[in-house]
């Protein structure tokens, strides 16, 4: 008998790239809370969004359109590196002797290393349309930083990056990469901003965080009318921008004849998570027959465990409680997570569409610490030959376990996972890794009592 012939990498040609976002808010009528004004503590209303995001974004932040048209403009430019490959996995279930399939979403092969140009494309494009002249940013581990500042040298914008200092320190030419484009990079907490002047003088070796970042980030987009903010996680639309992922993964499946029974991502803010996962969980939503059973599963740190022991609540989205109160899982804003290289897990919260997805049953959140994420990375490594970057790693960690369990309970499942970006900047922590210098910090519990009892003035949901 004659086997099919089944290929390692599977492609979409450029015509079959997605012409449309998915919108999954739209099929979460009744279960998604509004954003809170942080003065108020009322419903926020769009105008106010206004001083810090475009109108275009804004609108497609509370849309309740199922599908939204990519413009022209923008697929112009993903297709410089989209449709991205899916990739059989055959080195991995060798290695692991394992009778499950293992696929990867390979987002690596973006300009910037991640999936985060999905999104920075977009964002750059509306803010042009509507005559804004710089974007103002933070960035953890740098990815987004990087994206950003590509986009906006494509679509001639100004681009400021506050770039959390831990990261700044540990990846200079992240920093490189980012001028290179353009961009005006500035470690964070830094002394030109009133948020950052106050953490820098609270403590002068602070190692920064997302939160503090975004704080100062926030002040000088509404400090300057030419100048808005561009978030690269958390918010509806970013993680609407990045769907353009599991749609050409769930075509890609198609063309191999194969689903999923079970799918990883890994969870910062959860935008490569719910960019891949929510064209797979619409149709768990229609309940169609072939996702019966499938399993979703988001992984995060040990050192920032948002979905794992945070709670779900109003919180701000940074540390100084400039932003608008999100409904979400949450370690509390002045939570400072340990320096671990995940840089781009390092958020206290997360995206509030997948809060809600976590609270009705459908994501299954797991967590992992530092030294059991890079031993994966370097199985990845040794047996793919890419060098994964350290957040994406936490979604290998996973594969591995659940291909692992399939080998002993001898089945033949389907896993598929999100490789978000490569770990080409982050080759000091591979070192450190290397030469067993990695640190694994559990969070205290008494640590996260304290701040999360700071959320406790706060309106809260549920
Ligand atoms: C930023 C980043 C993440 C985490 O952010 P999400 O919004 O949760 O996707 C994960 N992987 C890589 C490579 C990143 O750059």
């Amino acid at each position: 008998m004659k086997s099919k012939y089944v290929p390692n990498r599977i492609y979409l040609s450029e015509r079959e790239i997605p012409k449309k976002w998915y919108n999954i808010a739209a099929d979460l009528k009744g279960k998604m809370l509004p954003p809170l004004d942080p003065q108020t503590q009322q419903p926020i209303s769009p105008d106010r969004l206004g001083a810090i995001f475009p109108q275009r974004l804004i609108e497609q932040e509370v849309s309740q359109e199922r599908f939204i048209k990519i413009p022209e403009e923008i697929l112009k430019v993903y297709l410089k590196w989209r449709p991205t490959p899916l990739v059989r996995a055959r080195g991995l279930e060798e290695l692991l002797e394992t009778p499950a399939h293992i696929y990867f979403k390979n987002e690596s092969v973006s300009p910037t290393g991640s999936h985060k140009s999905n999104t920075a494309i977009a964002q750059a494009y509306y803010n042009k349309l509507e005559g804004v002249k710089r974007l103002v940013t933070e960035t953890g581990a740098g990815q987004w930083g990087s994206a950003l500042s590509m986009a906006c040298n494509y679509f001639e914008l100004g681009c400021k990056v506050f770039m959390v200092r831990s990261s700044y320190d540990q990846k200079p030419y992240r920093r490189a990469m980012m001028q290179l484009w353009g961009a005006e990079v500035t470690a964070s907490p830094s002394e030109e901003t009133k948020a950052g002047k106050e953490l820098f003088e609270q403590n002068p070796d602070s190692p920064g965080s997302l939160g503090m970042a975004i704080s100062e980030a926030v002040e000088v987009a509404a400090s300057d009318p030419e100048t808005k903010y561009s978030l690269g996680s958390v918010l509806n639309h970013v993680l609407l921008h990045q769907t353009v992922i599991g749609e050409e993964t769930l075509k890609q499946l198609e063309k191999v004849d194969e689903y999923p029974d079970t799918l990883i991502g890994c969870v910062g803010g959860g935008s490569n998570f719910g960019g891949f996962s929510f064209p797979f969980i619409r149709e768990i939503l229609e309940e169609k027959a072939r996702a019966k059973g499938m399993r979703v599963i988001a992984v995060e740190p040990t050192a920032c465990p948002t979905l794992t022991r945070g709670v779900y609540t109003y919180d701000y989205g940074d540390t100084a409680g400039l932003t608008p109160l999100l409904s979400m899982h949450t370690l509390g804003h002045a939570y400072v997570p340990a320096a671990i290289h995940a840089g781009g897990l390092r958020y206290h919260g997360v995206a509030p569409i997948v809060s809600v997805l976590v609270n009705s049953g459908m994501i299954h959140p797991v967590a992992y610490s530092q030294n059991e994420v890079f031993d994966a990375a370097v199985k990845f490594a040794k047996s793919e030959g890419i060098i994964p970057a350290p957040e994406s790693s936490h979604a290998i960690r996973a594969a591995i376990d659940e291909a692992l369990r399939a080998k002993s309970e001898g089945k033949k499942e389907v896993i598929v996972f999100n490789l978000s970006g490569h770990g080409h900047f982050d080759m000091s922590a591979y070192d450190d890794y290397m030469q067993g210098h990695l640190a694994d910090s559990t969070v205290d519990e008494d640590e996260l009592q304290k701040t999360l009892n700071q959320l406790r003035h706060q309106p809260v949901s549920e």
